[in-house]
């Protein structure tokens, strides 16, 4: 009663989803899975939506407490894509239909970087007859150079948050690092003009429950139009490589698919990520995503031979394979849970033209 009375509610309320972040019934977790499938079936459709994941290059300045390919970890090798290298996937991508890309790398501040990612996005375009749909994870940036690499032609951008909570913020990072720039540089993306995604780990040592909700609140808040979260793996070579025992793997894999259901009864008509981490816990992860509510996938487009270093995490999948083994894979998955495919198309967030008043590019 109590369950069904929560999920047909007009707007939910941190006690509600802190509640149903806590269901335990299998029967009850099917039922906030199937609310979540049926709106998400109304407000986004049944089609998923491809991005085409281009790991651009390992090297980073930074020092995140939780992830492999930190400034400190001198164990892995270090890589940067060539021009050619990327200009092919990004070919490879328009080629098997995915019409979106995402560019991700380690952080790097100097301009020699932001350059050539504009001179990459140039080249792109061109050789791509401006088809593809380019989103950038590229970290922490001024605005001005934010406004340089939307003018060159990218349109979404992904920065986690990590987590909403500034104390927490501060146990996952360095000093150096600070949430109030993070936030700002959100705010920064959403005035460039910016398709805007955040996310969080969850699992994390030390996070509750009540931090959870209050994501979920906050990417409200921040009105956001993306939303990529997974659960938080254990890298060995980071300062938080020991599981502290506090959640199992299968209890963040569960908590997460959790957390995507009830953020897509919050947030009706944004795009959410399946994302690659569920599938390093359990092999049909991202399946169990999209049945919860998720409708973007990012298969990966990075050479096989650069893949062994961009692990952010431990039992990162698909390592060995190669971009046309991933497309034929996830192919056979998505169509599994009763999904479609959205080839050829953007699959910009519904979310982002309702927010600024635009009118869709290409959908
Ligand atoms: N450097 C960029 C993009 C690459 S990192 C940035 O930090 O924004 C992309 C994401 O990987 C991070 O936002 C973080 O949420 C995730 N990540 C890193 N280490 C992880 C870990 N150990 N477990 C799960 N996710 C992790
Ligand atoms: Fe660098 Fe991003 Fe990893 Fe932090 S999360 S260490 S910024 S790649």
């Amino acid at each position: 009663m109590v369950l069904e009375k929560t999920l047909n509610k007009e707007e939910l309320n941190f006690d509600d989803i802190k509640y149903l972040l806590q269901l335990k019934k299998p029967e009850e977790i099917d039922k906030l899975f199937k609310k979540a499938y049926e709106v998400k079936e109304r407000e986004v459709g049944k089609k998923v939506f491809y991005r085409g994941l281009i790991e651009y290059s390992n090297i980073c300045t930074k020092n995140c407490n939780y992830c492999g390919i930190r400034l400190d970890n001198k164990k892995v090798p270090r890589y940067c894509m060539t021009d050619e290298e990327v200009i092919e996937a990004a070919i490879a991508a328009k080629d098997f239909r995915y019409a979106s890309i995402v560019i991700q790398s380690g952080e790097r501040s100097d301009p020699a970087f932001a350059d050539k990612i504009i001179d990459l996005l140039t080249r792109i375009h061109k050789v791509t007859d401006n088809t593809l749909g380019v989103t950038l994870s590229i970290g922490e940036h001024s605005k001005e150079t934010y406004q340089k690499l939307y003018d060159a032609g990218a349109r979404r951008f992904l920065l986690r948050i990590e987590t909403s909570n500034p104390e927490l913020y501060k146990k996952l990072h360095p000093a150096s690092h600070s949430f109030e720039e993070r936030i700002k540089c959100l705010r920064y993306l959403q005035e460039t003009g910016f398709q805007t995604g955040t996310g969080v780990m969850i699992g994390l040592p030390g996070q509750t429950v009540d931090d959870l909700a209050r994501d979920i609140l906050f990417f409200k808040e921040m009105d956001i139009d993306m939303v990529g979260m997974g659960p938080f793996i254990e890298h060995e070579a980071t300062p938080m490589g020991e599981n502290d025992g506090s959640l199992t793997l299968q209890e963040r894999f569960d908590l997460t698919l959790r957390m995507i259901a009830v953020l897509r009864i919050v947030m009706k008509d944004i795009n959410i990520a399946a994302a690659t981490a569920l599938q390093a816990i359990e092999y049909t992860g991202r399946e169990k995503g999209l049945k919860a509510g998720a409708n973007v996938i990012m298969p990966n487009l990075t050479p096989t031979k650069y893949r062994e270093n961009y692990l952010l995490y431990e039992n990162k999948p698909c390592t060995d394979e190669d971009a046309s083994q991933c497309r034929g894979c996830l192919e056979g998955r998505i169509k599994s849970v009763g999904d479609e495919i959205g080839y050829d198309v953007w699959g910009d967030s519904r979310h982002f033209f309702k927010r600024t008043g635009k009118e869709p590019t290409k959908n």
